[in-house]
């Protein structure tokens, strides 16, 4: 079994969409073993994004992360960091598979509806970012 951070951002919170994409994750077998909802502060969406700041977009990135609740998820399941991005599609919903959440709700290729977390190393510390050892539901 494997873990991953799933975040639905700010146009997906208030869009309506956070059943749509809890569904998503509910009927392919991915289980939700912690969620919640935040409104980060300018300092922790530029903390979160650290690895961009080079990137002609980090500010924009970050000011649309802090412009309204966030819901932090984490998923288990086999193979859920590859999974889950699948089912995310492409970063660009232009270029998003047929199906995917980006593909079907996103409008932009910053408000993209979901964040996941790329790899192992990175969705222990995406988890632990959002999530402290109480929330981990691991008893
Ligand atoms: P992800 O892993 O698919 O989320 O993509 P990245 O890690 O490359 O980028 C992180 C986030 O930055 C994306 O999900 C988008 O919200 C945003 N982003 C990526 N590329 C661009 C871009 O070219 N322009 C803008 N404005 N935002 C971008």
């Amino acid at each position: 079994m494997e873990r991953t951070l799933s975040i639905i951002k700010p146009d997906g919170v208030s869009r309506g969409l956070i059943g749509d994409v809890i569904k998503r994750f509910e009927t392919n077998d991915i289980k939700i073993i912690a969620l919640k909802m935040v409104h980060l502060t300018q300092a922790d969406a530029e903390k979160f994004y650290a690895v961009h700041k080079q990137r002609p977009f980090f500010t924009s990135l970050t000011e649309f992360m802090t412009s309204g609740p966030i819901v932090p998820m984490i998923l288990e399941g086999e193979n859920v960091i590859e999974k889950n991005r699948t089912l995310m599609g492409a970063t660009n919903f232009k270029e998003a598979a047929e199906g995917t959440i980006r593909r079907d709700f996103a409008t932009d290729i910053e408000k993209n509806i979901v964040h996941g977390s790329d790899a192992t190393e990175t969705a222990a510390e995406e988890i632990s970012f959002f999530f402290n050892q109480f929330e981990m539901n691991e008893r």
